[in-house]
């Protein structure tokens, strides 16, 4: 089933339906997924605002999706073009971006068009006559039980209109102003918007520069980011010694594995990665072009569309490559690059920040280069959103560029070693009994990497330092809640016990019964509900503003080790089953039992005996494991970094 088959069920793909919450203030008709209170149409850029946003990409949007969710946030995104990407650029997208999106609503969809990369084959010289290639193995393209979701394939393009749209159905209601380029910024004193951004236009109609005022900038500007440039930052590293090519083609061809995604390495004419892609048809191929000299740019080379087509052809071969369409194409060369920090450096408050290509840039062999830019603008947005909202003392955002570079560091380092193993050809012509090739090798050790699913946060204010792991052994603090298989209780519905965190800025508590509680007077979950509701000291009591619906920061979610029919949602402590919104309606779907076919007790290595709290960050990650009586470590924690509600 959906952790132990072969590829995630389709079930995946129907999940959403049911497990989003609306009509709590009043029945609205039309999408769901359209906030119920929008702001206004905005139209025109204001003088001073929260936050601005530099660039289109995956990054910017991400991180714009995230802000247009809070009604009181004032956030804007400037893009130097003038309109939407339509073609080109990344695909890739990891197990962990699609978990991501399932948190910003838009996973449904990425699964119903991409294309699902559920193996990978390897190709390499044919030792009986090694001008021709032969495949050497098909194998999972990740790992099983890995995630819960699909390693997948969609448009760079697709996904930003994806992302677009959440932006425009969020309360704020957000739309790009298109044909702005960020030229510069300074910082000064001014007490509420210290960072003074100057904007020229980009879009031909010669309008005069404009001068803005904000409280925090980002920029998500690309590689060659002016906003890095205006804080005095540069990236470091390698440059690249290869020219690589890239196309989007409609072909005809006898290859076996034109729907498989192929690693291929010729004896003598270099490689060629196959990556079929979303509706059934279209196939993206990089291909290995020329060596490069020292400061020599691919752009130097004049390489053409046909050029490559025919490099293509010689890799294949003796297979045919009839090339029908090219939809896109693209030469590029990629080095791996870092920059030393990834906000302005001032200490206790930040205010400028960089995600994705600005900060970082690697080569797209692993698929990272998305990925990696859209998972440093979930770390960000959080954040912002919390100091923003008076939630967290400005501090926290000093975490992003720490947290964020750790990350980036690893991904160069593994991308340098990844890039040169896909560049050198394969030893099985010299060696005849070796099966597997080293790439082959490099892929299956670092599948859980590329899956996005290996990073894990070092201790911090944020990240819990001495945690009581051996209660939730598969759920490691410091890295992603891995989700589980549930039944939720008032409907008996089968889900996934990760899917009822959205990206809405709320912080999760799990707590997992231990033996013989099923939510009764006396036990271990009602006394710590108990304490959450009522005592002074709790992060509840303490952080939720007046008025507030109880769940409005932490969110707090009960798995009781019973089958599902024995346990009574209205015999709950009262916490689990909260009175919200403007009727003080009951919420029922905060309570949940194991699904039978896979037990989340014995998947993610919860102790049966004592059950455990898991506490959980707004952007997926694991910050504490704690028993379900350390009422005051818990509040300890949340001290170290939250202000309380006025
Ligand atoms: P980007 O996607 O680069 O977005 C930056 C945005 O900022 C752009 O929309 C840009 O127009 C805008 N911008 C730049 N300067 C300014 C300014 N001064 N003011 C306002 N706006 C500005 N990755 C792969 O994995 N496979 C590929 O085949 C691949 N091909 C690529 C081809 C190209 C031409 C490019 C540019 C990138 C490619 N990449 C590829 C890399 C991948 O697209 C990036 O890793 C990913 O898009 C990074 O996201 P980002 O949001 O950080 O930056």
């Amino acid at each position: 089933r959906w952790l132990a088959g072969a590829a995630p069920s389709p079930l995946v793909c129907a999940h959403r339906g049911g497990i989003m919450q609306y009509h709590l203030n009043g029945v609205g008709m039309g999408d769901p997924s359209v906030a119920a209170e929008q702001a206004p149409q905005g139209g025109a850029l204001p003088d001073r605002m929260d936050v601005l946003i530099v660039g289109c990409g995956p990054a910017g949007l991400i991180l714009a999706a995230q802000l247009a969710q809070f009604a009181g946030i004032d956030c804007h995104i400037v893009e130097r073009k003038d309109g939407p990407l339509r073609m080109g650029q990344a695909d890739g997208i990891a197990c962990r971006t699609v978990e991501m999106f399932e948190a910003i609503g838009i996973a449904h969809q990425v699964l119903r068009e991409a294309y699902w990369v559920n193996e990978t084959a390897f190709w390499k010289p044919d030792p009986e006559s090694p001008s021709q290639i032969r495949r050497n193995e098909r194998i999972r393209d990740t790992e099983e039980g890995l995630s819960e979701f699909p390693h997948v394939i969609l448009n760079q393009a697709r996904v930003h209109d994806l992302l677009l749209d959440r932006m425009a159905k969020g309360p704020r209601r957000m739309a790009p102003h298109y044909g702005w380029a960020f030229a510069d910024h300074a910082r000064d004193d001014d007490p509420e918007h210290p960072v003074r951004v100057r904007l020229s236009d980009a879009s031909g109609a010669g309008r005069p520069d404009r001068f803005l005022r904000c409280r925090y900038l980002v920029g998500c500007d690309g590689a060659r980011s002016a906003v890095r440039r205006s804080m005095g930052l540069t990236l470091r590293g390698d440059s690249a010694n290869k020219a690589w090519g890239v196309m989007d083609i409609l072909p005809r061809s006898d290859f076996p594995d034109l729907r498989i995604k192929s690693v291929i390495q010729s004896a003598s004419e270099g490689s060629v990665l196959i990556i079929p892609r979303e509706g059934g048809y279209l196939v993206r191929l990089y291909i290995e072009m020329d060596k490069l000299g020292p400061d020599e740019r691919a752009a130097g080379r004049d390489i053409t569309v046909e050029q490559l087509i025919a490099a293509a052809q010689r890799i294949l071969h003796p297979y045919t490559l009839d090339v029908q369409e090219v939809a896109w194409w693209s030469v590029y060369d990629i080095g791996q690059r870092l920059a030393d920090r990834f906000d302005d450096g001032a200490e206790g408050s930040p205010r400028v920040f960089i995600c994705g290509d600005a900060c970082h840039t690697h080569s797209p062999k692993a698929g990272q280069g998305m990925n990696v830019s859209m998972q440093d603008g979930f770390n960000l947005g959080w954040k912002l959103a919390a100091v923003l909202r008076g939630q967290a003392a400005p501090g926290l955002l000093e975490s992003y560029s720490t947290e964020r570079q750790a990350v980036a560091e690893e991904l160069i380092a593994f991308d340098r070693s990844f890039a040169q193993i896909f560049s050198t050809p394969p030893e099985a012509v010299a060696d005849r009994d070796r099966h597997e090739t080293e790439l082959q090798r490099s892929f299956v050790r670092h599948g859980r990497f590329t899956a996005g699913t290996a990073t894990c946060y070092a201790p911090s204010t944020l990240i819990a330092a001495a945690p009581r792991q051996a209660l939730a052994r598969g759920l490691p603090v410091g890295m992603r809640f891995h989700s589980a298989p549930v039944i939720r209780v008032a409907d008996a519905r089968p889900m996934e016990l990760g899917h009822v965190a959205e990206a809405d800025g709320r912080w999760r508590l799990y707590a997992f019964a231990g033996a013989g509680d099923t939510g009764q007077q006396g036990g271990a979950v009602a006394r710590l509900c108990d304490w959450l509701g009522t005592d002074g000291a709790s992060p509840l009591r303490r952080y939720t503003p007046p008025g507030a619906d109880p769940d409005a920061v932490f969110d707090l979610r009960a798995v009781f080790d019973a089958p599902h029919r024995a346990l009574e949602v209205t015999a709950m402590p009262a916490l689990l089953r909260p009175a919200k919104g403007r009727f003080g309606l009951t919420d029922h779907e905060k309570v949940f039992a194991p699904d039978p076919q896979a037990d989340i007790y014995a998947l993610r290595g919860i102790d049966r005996a004592r059950g455990g709290l898991v506490v959980v960050r707004p952007d997926q990650y694991v910050a504490h494991v704690l028993a379900l009586e350390d009422h005051a470590p818990l509040a300890e924690f949340f001290a170290g970094f939250m202000r309380p509600a006025g």
